[in-house]
């Protein structure tokens, strides 16, 4: 019997706000001192009142848009209840069946250029819980992470295997990044995953219950749960024990298996109801309109861009437009020395392995997108070889922040670009060398190279090689 995968993901998000969600509590508690960014309303005191963040719904509309979700009129919050030491009110504020978006999409690029389109659900508001922590001789709780606004991304179950899974999280994880909603820093929790599975008959079109894995908190742990989870659920209907009911599984990142936790909560298990404290949301055309222009142009857009008007290789387009910041260099570069190609293969392979090796950003280093096009400019005119570039003044301006101009006059690295002076040189190597010059004569042109290789040694490389091969050329015709 063949099987297939279905698979939906659920993605919270951390929204980039200085504020919490509902309170003015600092939203930055990275390793910070546990329950200090706490007040009586994220630490659940009764008859405290949840203003909304004006910032945290902005940022959370504008991700929608870039998910190309309608975005309703109107919206409102609701209580989601349930019990749990790190929730102290003893509810969420989520939203139930009116959140801010909804009906949107993606597209992946899977192998070999195949898109795939993944159709988005919903985009909702929420707060997080705080943070337990267990030790020793009890459990403390750390209410800094309370209140933190969230953004939750449902998706519809389009996936069918973990490597979609793994690339349609990384899709949003750059297009959050990219309109500035979430930093969606894995490392620091920002964004974390549950993950839907379950698996039919091939050709089958129904859902049979699912097992949601719950909070997968890197790509790597997001693919291995869904491959295992996939696995065991082939086995046990192999075995003609399938899931009769959904349930709740968690990962286990050392055993690298997932284990039973709970039957899986029905909406009805949380009485979801309007929240009476917070009014609905209100979103005028006016104030869509003045979001969706604050859109950037998205990584897969500026992709094809780069292809179809740079000519660049998919490969090189897409590390380029992955990384906001780097695509904001490349295209500066590009405006300034009009030429993609020696743009894109300074930045890919000299200035990005310098990044990587030091662990810096593009816009945390010395080089700047001017810096460079002067110095692409400087061999266009064949002021410095291509290697010398790559080379000795690059690896100045990275280390100093020197301009180009400046090191190749400090270093005196100008090509020598003076027919008399190489012509000088030319005759010399001649005369020095008979016989690759007869070899020349008798038709082996290869031995021009080994000429052009002795004159650029005489001239310690600041020689023009294309006109030593010119001249070479004269000289012996
Ligand atoms: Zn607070
Ligand atoms: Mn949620």
């Amino acid at each position: 019997m063949e099987f297939e995968a279905v698979i939906g993901l659920e993605i919270h998000a951390q929204i980039s706000t200085k504020t919490k969600m509902f309170c003015r509590c600092d939203n930055d508690s990275f390793d910070k001192e546990p329950n200090i960014n706490i007040c009586p309303v994220c630490s659940g005191f009764p008859g405290q009142l949840p203003v909304v963040n004006e910032e945290a719904v902005h940022k959370g509309v504008k991700a929608a848009l870039a998910l190309n979700c309608v975005i309703p009129e109107y919206s409102k919050f609701d209580r989601k209840n349930y019990f749990y030491p790190d929730n102290p009110q003893g509810f969420q504020i989520s939203q139930y069946d009116e959140p801010i978006s909804k009906d949107g999409f993606v597209d992946i690029d899977m192998e070999e250029g195949r898109v795939m389109k993944v159709r988005i659900t919903r985009l909702h508001l929420e707060d997080d819980a705080g943070k337990l922590m267990h030790v020793r001789n009890g459990s403390l709780v750390d209410f800094n992470r309370s209140g933190t606004p969230l953004m939750e991304i449902v998706s519809e179950p389009d996936l069918r295997n973990a490597k979609e899974a793994a690339v349609y999280a990384r899709e949003i994880q750059k297009i959050l990044r990219y309109v500035g909603s979430s930093e969606a820093d894995m490392e620091k929790g920002m964004m974390r995953f549950d993950a839907s599975v379950s698996v039919r008959e091939k050709g089958q079109d129904i859902l049979n219950p699912r097992a949601e894995i719950k909070n997968l908190n890197s790509f790597k742990s997001l693919e291995a749960a869904i491959e295992y989870e996939i696995e065991r659920q082939i086995e046990a209907y192999s075995e003609g024990n399938p899931l009769k009911s959904p349930v709740t599984v968690g990962w286990d990142d050392e055993k690298k298996i997932t284990y039973f936790m709970r039957d899986k909560e029905e909406s009805d298990d949380y009485r979801y109801f309007p929240e009476p404290d917070i009014p609905p949301l209100y979103m005028s055309s006016e104030m869509l309109e003045k979001f969706r222009n604050e859109i950037p142009e998205l990584p897969s857009v500026k992709q094809k861009k780069y292809v179809d008007e740079f000519g660049l290789s998919p490969q090189d387009a897409k590390i380029l437009a992955e990384d906001s910041k780097v695509a904001e260099y490349f295209e500066k570069v590009v405006e300034l020395s009009k030429d993609a190609k020696k743009a894109v293969s300074f930045i890919t392979t000299v200035l990005m392995k310098h990044l990587n090796e030091d662990y810096a950003t593009i816009d945390n280093q010395k080089v700047s997108a001017e810096m460079l096009a002067e110095l692409i400019a400087l061999i266009n005119s064949g002021e410095i070889s291509n290697n010398t570039a790559k080379g000795e003044v690059f690896e100045e301006m990275y280390a100093s922040g020197k301009s180009p101009k400046l090191i190749v006059d400090e270093k005196g690295l100008k090509q020598v670009s003076d027919t008399s002076a190489i012509e000088s040189i030319c005759k010399q190597v001649i005369e020095a060398n008979p016989g690759p010059v007869a070899d020349i004569k008798a038709g082996q042109e290869k031995a021009i190279g080994f000429l052009v290789g002795m004159v650029m040694k005489e001239s310690k490389g600041q020689a023009n090689p294309q006109m030593v091969n010119d001249i070479i050329k004269k000289l012996l015709a």
